[in-house]
């Protein structure tokens, strides 16, 4: 299937083009065009009311959008039309999201957390009863290694840290291995401590998927910078490096210059 000539480039694993959605006449998405690299990793930030969750939402067939075309590229060359997906098929195509709040099983432990996600693909009835293979046991063991949770294997995800359960969570999307990881500020509420190694995560993660996150923070932004977008009134404002889009008038108008200001 056609690709945008990406030449020398990585492939694209996702292109956005020309979107556009409106809610009661509201244009919260307006002509956006977006592409991801394979294993890129992107940030995403914007003032609030950006557009940032309903682009997340469009990815993920959450939302339809009014125009515009959303095309996730497979390995195999097929280009899926996101637009024309069902909500619940877009995960098995392997597109994963991780919603602010972890949505963990509290009463399971991490290693069960882990395998009921691991099965999840087949179905909830098959994950009461799943007996895990050696090569899902190995599967959930390096996982566990990943989010750093491995000491933690036998312990109840309700007593694990705020900063820890978000980590299962982004552990219970890698079992599945989605070729594409979204991710909703997943340092909110975290310590610095917690934030500085979520950092260290997801920046492990790039090359081995496809990782879109979006963050206000910008210390945290700034540890795990690679290309970023700035997104406004549902449009991209400005994109490329940190230093790139943070010395940018317009960027530090719509978005820095109030925090700056409040300072
Ligand atoms: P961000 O995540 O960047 O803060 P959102 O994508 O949540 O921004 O929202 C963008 C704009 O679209 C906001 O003005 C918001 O009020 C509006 N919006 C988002 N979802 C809906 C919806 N379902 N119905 C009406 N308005 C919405
Ligand atoms: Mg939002």
């Amino acid at each position: 299937m056609a690709r945008i000539p990406a030449e020398k480039h990585t492939p694209l694993v996702l292109s956005v083009e020309g979107v556009d959605k409106s809610f009661d006449g509201f244009k919260a998405i307006d002509d956006l065009n977006f592409y991801l690299s394979d294993g890129e990793l992107r940030t995403v930030i914007g003032p609030n009311g950006a557009g940032k969750s309903t682009f997340m939402d469009l990815v993920t067939a959450r939302t339809k959008p009014d125009n515009g075309k959303i095309l996730f590229h497979r390995d195999d060359g097929e280009d899926i039309d996101l637009t024309r997906v069902r909500e619940h098929h877009v995960s098995q195509l392997g597109i994963g999201r991780k919603f602010q709040n972890p949505t963990v099983y509290k009463s399971h432990t991490v290693y069960d957390n882990l395998k009921l996600s691991l099965s999840g693909k087949r179905g909830l009835l098959h994950a009461l009863f799943y007996r895990e293979s050696p090569s899902d046991r190995d599967k959930i063991f390096s996982v566990m290694e990943t989010i750093r949770l491995a000491k933690h294997a036998d312990v109840i995800a309700g007593a694990l840290s705020h900063g820890q359960k978000q980590w299962l969570e982004i552990g219970m999307l890698l079992a599945q291995d989605p070729k594409i990881m979204l991710v909703d500020e997943p340092a909110a509420g975290m310590s610095d401590e917690e934030t500085e190694r979520t950092g260290e995560l997801l920046l492990s993660l790039e090359g081995k998927h496809s990782l879109i996150v979006i963050e206000h923070d910008m210390e945290f932004v700034r540890q795990i910078a690679r290309r970023v977008t700035v997104l406004h009134q549902g449009h991209v404002l400005k994109e490329g490096s940190f230093d790139f889009v943070k010395s940018d008038p317009r960027v530090i108008e719509v978005y820095l210059g109030r925090q700056a200001r409040k300072h």
